[in-house]
């Protein structure tokens, strides 16, 4: 973990801009939140969160080098979940990736939902990662770091994921009993538009102190 910088260091390396904000700064917050440029499926850390389809039993992207990285047992343990909902979190062992364990949250398929209604894409991703974020605590997991859900195929826009999925962290990091619990919360750009999006929308969520 000390590797990975957080966002408070990176104010203090200047490489994130200031930017008027109405969040209140806060340095523990920013010590909990880094964005990193990474394939997800290398990082030793406590836990990683998978962008899974509803059955849980692999597919394409991130799910996919998962499932690689992880082996068969980790299929196996998935059959065994009876799928995912979307907007809902499950987590499995790790096996023989190099983290502890992996959480399985299933994005919205961004056109499908919004033609359904409009909110409905938002509201599905906020869940993703307030879901995950749960599941993590009640798991004694002190280390996160998310792959950027629903950005690839699910085709959700990465400036307004990034927006919905740091407001949200912020929200829940803020609740009372969730003080303390998280060491880290780190975002796992695969794309040079999601670390993009997440280097000009992070300031703005937690902003320099
Ligand atoms: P979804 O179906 O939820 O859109 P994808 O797997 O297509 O899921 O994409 C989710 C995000 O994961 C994309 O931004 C993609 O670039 C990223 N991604 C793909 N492979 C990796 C990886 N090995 N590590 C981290 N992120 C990855």
């Amino acid at each position: 973990l000390a590797e990975i910088p957080t966002v408070g260091r990176l104010f203090q390396a200047k490489q994130l801009a200031p930017v008027t904000t109405p969040f209140a700064p806060s340095k523990t917050l920013n010590n909990t939140i880094s964005i990193i440029r990474n394939d997800i499926t290398k990082l030793k850390i406590d836990c990683i969160v998978n962008a899974a389809n509803e059955s849980l039993l692999g597919g394409g992207g991130v799910d996919g080098a998962i499932h690689r990285a992880a082996g068969p047992g980790l299929v196996r343990e998935c059959d065994g979940l009876d799928g995912c909902d979307t907007g809902d979190a499950k987590i499995t062992s790790a096996y023989e990736l190099p983290c502890k364990s992996v959480i399985h949250t299933v994005g919205p398929i961004y056109e499908f939902e919004y033609r359904k209604d409009s909110c409905r894409p938002e509201q599905l991703l906020r869940s993703c990662y307030r879901r995950s974020l749960e599941v993590a605590v009640a798991n004694d997991m002190r280390s996160i770091a998310f792959a950027a859900i629903s950005t690839g195929v699910y085709g959700y826009p990465s400036g307004q994921a990034a927006k919905a999925v740091l407001d949200e962290t912020r929200k829940f990091l803020e609740m009372p009993s969730n003080i303390g619990k998280l060491e880290r919360v780190i975002f796992c750009n695969f794309e040079e538009r999601d670390m993009e999006a997440y280097k000009a929308l992070t300031p703005v969520y937690f902003p320099p102190t």
